[in-house]
C-alpha cells in the first residue's frame, strides 16, 4: 500500500480530467452525441491508479458541471486534499480545494 503516499497533484489530475474529456468527444463524434456509455480513466491522486470507470452521458456531465471537480472510484480519495462531492454505486464526485478536509465551520 506504500504506492498511496505518492500523490499525482493537481495538475495531472486536471490531465486526466482533459484526457476524459477528450475520450467523450472522440465517442461522440464516433457514435453520436446521445445516450453514450463511456469508459472514463479514475480522475483521483493516486499515482498508481489505472482505473477506469464506465459512465453515461448524464452522469458524466454532472461531474463536469463544476470546473474542482473530478470522477473517482469510490474511496480514491485524499481526505487531506479533497471532498466527497457524491457517491454512487460505481464512482464518486470529488472536489479539490483549499479548505477541504476541514469542516465549512472550522475557521
Ligand atoms: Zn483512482
Amino acid at each position: 500500500m506504500d504506492e498511496l503516499t505518492h500523490h499525482r497533484g493537481a495538475v495531472d489530475q486536471a490531465r486526466f480530467r482533459d484526457m476524459n474529456q477528450l475520450i467523450k468527444r472522440r465517442v461522440d463524434e464516433f457514435l453520436g452525441s446521445t445516450g453514450n456509455s463511456y469508459l472514463f480513466m479514475c480522475e483521483c491522486s493516486l499515482e498508481s491508479c489505472e482505473a477506469m470507470i464506465t459512465l453515461g452521458e448524464g452522469d458524466y456531465a454532472g461531474v463536469r458541471s463544476g470546473a474542482n471537480r473530478f470522477l473517482v472510484l469510490p474511496d480514491h480519495v485524499d481526505p487531506l486534499a479533497e471532498r466527497v462531492l457524491e457517491r454512487h454505486a460505481t464512482f464518486w464526485t470529488i472536489e479539490l480545494g483549499r479548505d477541504a478536509g476541514h469542516g465549512a465551520y472550522d475557521r
